[in-house]
């Protein structure tokens, strides 16, 4: 019943515990999918937040070549006053140049126009594995483009004015120009403006303009912008809704970025393993790929909720089992109870209440049961003589006094050696396992004797009583048959004047 108790106990609080933790896991697989969701997004949104900030640029720079391409030369001196404003309004662009084409015949005409205002301007070039040169190095008389005018016109600055490129990589940029008309991106460089050290960080990049003749035909000359392009970066960790927990890596895959790719990559970026994201921006000719990493699984807040879940899964579970402990202890308490009152009932429907004996339902059982197991045994019936005389003259709280002594003294004389009944009113019988009649007439007679001798007594005065006793020995008859016969022989004990055994022939 105990183990029966604990097993609901134990399984309701494992089923009540296995329901929280699972309606925790669709908590906490959510949590994680809005995360990761969330992740996402706030990857796109700095993506496009890096693109945009790169396209201002890129547009301010665009605006410097319309400066050249619609203004006239007159105008054109009016530069530094133009770039100022425009480098005034953003935080990397930090240089504007303007690299004026110019024919080969032209070169000395424009040193002379140009020394007006730079005296120490002189064209040169860096040959690609060459130092500086000075003077005109193109092999097929080709235009070269001069870097004229400079903005900040700082000392750094003023010694770029005369440089023009003589690389095959600014011949490709200018055919890309003719076949575009589109700005050109380069990969990421060394910033003059930061050291001229070969080993320096590479934090800046240009963007080169073409600026076209009216008729679009021609290139009048390039405007190159200078972005420092870490500004970005630093723009973009800043404003990550995810602060700490998201790192980015952005790499350059456009042309000749294959030696140095890596254009930004947050300190902790190998420190972050959880969840990788890759998108790609275009700027202009180049795709930068970005990737965005998280370590943060939960919020804060949500490792709080679970753990204020798992409390109360905890909490309910252990609820649920003492329900169920109290429950399963008042059900076995109540089928106790059960069992103990048809036991009572049991006793009550087979005894006398009286005299505690066995009642007339009790005897078919014993007798029947005899019969089957094929025992020897013997019924015996006494009722008292007289009986009604002793309630008429004592009382019948009296009588009700003989008739608990006789069934007292009889029930000790039998031990548990026979079934005694009283069957109703002062009429009793006996069933014993005997041989023979002689055994049988043996303890007819002593019972006999025993209530003769035995008066009831009161603490006043006594009651006599006797009984006449009538015996059958079973001899293979029925039930039926043998309370009749015993019946037969006390009758003819009463007939023959009371007080005596007669035993069933
Ligand atoms: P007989 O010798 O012929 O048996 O005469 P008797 O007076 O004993 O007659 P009978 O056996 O027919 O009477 C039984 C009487 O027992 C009738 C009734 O008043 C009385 N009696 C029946 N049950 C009870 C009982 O529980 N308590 C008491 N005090 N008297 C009872
Ligand atoms: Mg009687």
């Amino acid at each position: 019943m105990l183990k029966n108790s604990y097993f609901y106990v134990i399984t309701s609080f494992i089923l009540a515990l296995f329901f929280s933790l699972l309606s925790m896991r669709v908590v906490y697989k959510s949590d994680l999918d809005s995360n990761k969701e969330n992740f996402f997004k706030e990857a796109d949104r700095q993506s496009v937040l890096l693109s945009l900030l790169i396209e201002k640029d890129i547009d301010f720079i665009g605006a410097g070549a319309n400066f050249y391409q619609s203004g006239s030369k007159q105008d054109w001196l009016q530069f530094p006053l133009f770039a100022s404003s425009l480098l005034s309004s953003s935080e990397s662009l930090i240089s504007l140049q303007w690299m004026q084409k110019i024919q080969e015949n032209e070169i000395e005409q424009h040193t002379k126009n140009a020394q007006q205002v730079f005296p120490s301007f002189n064209i040169y070039t860096v040959p690609k594995d060459q130092p500086k040169t000075f003077g005109y190095v193109m092999k097929n008389h080709e235009p070269i483009y001069v870097a004229t005018d400079i903005y900040p016109r700082d000392e750094a600055n003023i010694k770029l004015l005369g440089f023009y490129s003589s690389r095959e990589r600014f011949q490709l940029v200018l055919d890309e120009f003719m076949k575009t008309g589109r700005p050109s991106v380069s990969d990421k460089i060394r910033l003059l403006q930061d050291s001229l050290e070969q080993n320096a960080l590479k934090t800046g990049m240009l963007v080169y303009h073409p600026v076209f003749t009216t008729d679009k035909q021609n290139i009048k000359g390039v405007v190159i912008g200078v972005l420092r392009i870490t500004s970005y970066f630093e723009q973009l960790i800043s404003s990550t809704s995810l602060g700490e927990s998201l790192v980015v890596r952005i790499i350059d895959t456009g042309f000749d970025a294959e030696d140095d790719p890596i254009m930004f990559q947050s300190t902790q970026w190998d420190d972050f393993s959880e969840l990788i994201y890759t998108s790609s921006i275009k700027i202009e000719n180049r795709v930068w790929k970005i990737e965005y990493k998280t370590n943060e699984k939960f919020t804060d807040y949500q490792r709080l909720t679970l753990f204020w879940m798992f409390i109360g899964s905890l909490a309910i579970s252990v609820l649920i089992a003492t329900l169920t402990f109290m429950v399963t202890r008042d059900k076995y308490r109540i089928e106790k109870l059960l069992a103990i009152r048809t036991k009572e009932l049991h006793y009550l429907a087979m005894h006398d209440d009286l005299s505690g004996l066995l009642n007339r339902r009790a005897i078919r059982n014993i007798i029947n049961s005899h019969i089957n197991e094929n025992v020897s045994f013997a019924l015996l019936c006494f009722d008292i003589d007289k009986f009604k005389q002793i309630n008429d003259t004592y009382g019948h709280p009296e009588g009700d006094e003989v008739l608990r002594h006789i069934s007292q003294l009889v029930s000790k004389y039998l031990e548990d050696k026979a079934s005694f009944f009283r069957l109703g009113g002062d009429e009793f019988s006996i069933v014993i396992k005997v041989e023979s009649k002689e055994a049988l007439t043996k303890i007819a007679n002593e019972i006999h004797h025993l209530v003769e001798n035995s008066p009831t007594q009161f603490d006043e005065f006594e009651i006599s009583q006797t009984i006449s006793i009538g015996g059958v020995l079973w001899n293979g008859e029925d039930k039926k048959e043998l309370i009749k016969a015993a019946d037969q022989a006390l009758y003819q004990s009463k007939m023959k004047g009371r007080n005596q055994v007669t035993i069933y022939d």
